[in-house]
């Protein structure tokens, strides 16, 4: 335990002083990984519609409006490539993507996490990992199930917006162009999932590998910018709770806040500062 070492450490070492931490760094390069697996997947689904999908709406004729009984054909179109798109992009291979990007988070977090515990005591610090497992595990299952959600929520609207068209004598091309929204919503929302999941994964690594070693508690670091939430000067000033308000105030692993440890809340950038006890 880190505690131990620091003691030893006062006894050997003249005028032995904890120093601050150096600033922990983000995952960004993995979560812009995750983030064009993501797109990928996204986009292999709004191909896969769109060769199905958009010849049998006529495409280019704007005269054309879409009638009532394409509902039907949608829907057996949206489930084939459903299907094709379970086959592409299977359980396994969802499985094998993700644990590629939980390994590469874990390296860096590790990496961090013992630079920022160096940098403070100034000793290199082996400790083995902890049940990394349990938590690679939950995280490989949640995003798969994201990412089917992600689909499974794409091909809904792409049927709301064909009957929608149906109902209201849309013209191909005003079609077209609402099925390129749908498109764009689900980019945003791969984007919005790789950020938030990388973030609260790094988030439960740090605690982790922190309670690893003893510590317990930490102080709230934010990144200190303007997408702070809860920065007065800032791009989100009435964000509540403010994570601003936290910079630098102590936390207790065993009492997390209410939305969860630094990295935790949804889209949260913050890291855990550990603290060490002397
Ligand atoms: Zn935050």
């Amino acid at each position: 335990m880190i505690q131990e070492i620091v003691k030893q450490l006062q006894e050997t070492k003249k005028n032995f002083k904890i120093k601050k931490a150096p600033t922990q760094l983000y995952p960004l390069s993995v979560e812009k990984e995750y983030q064009k697996e993501l797109l990928r997947y996204v986009r292999s689904y709004h191909n896969l519609i769109k060769e199905n999908l958009y010849p049998k709406l006529g495409q280019f004729k704007q005269e054309y409006t879409i009638i009532d009984s394409y509902a039907d054909e949608t829907r057996d179109i949206t489930e084939q490539v459903s299907n094709t798109m379970m086959i592409e992009y299977s359980d396994a291979a969802l499985s094998s993507m993700l644990y590629s990007i939980a390994t590469k988070t874990n390296a860096f977090n590790k990496k961090q996490v013992f630079k920022v515990l160096k940098g403070m005591t100034g000793v290199d610090l082996f400790y083995s990992d902890p049940q990394l497992r349990l938590t690679i595990e939950p995280f490989i299952a949640s995003n798969v199930e994201l990412i089917r959600g992600m689909g499974n929520d794409y091909r809904k609207r792409i049927r709301e917006t064909i009957s929608a068209a149906g109902r209201n004598g849309y013209t191909v091309t005003e079609t077209s162009k609402l099925l390129e929204k749908q498109f764009r919503i689900s980019k945003n929302r791969a984007r919005l999932i790789s950020r938030d999941q990388i973030g609260k994964f790094n988030g439960q690594l740090t605690r982790l590998r922190h309670i690893n070693v003893g510590i317990t508690e930490y102080k709230w670091q934010t990144a200190l910018d303007e997408r702070v939430r809860g920065n007065p000067g800032g791009r989100y000033p009435d964000a509540r709770p403010s994570h601003w308000a936290r910079q630098d105030k102590r936390f207790s692993y065993k009492k997390a806040p209410p939305q969860g440890n630094p990295g935790e809340p949804i889209q949260c950038r913050c890291w855990a500062e550990p603290i060490i006890k002397i």
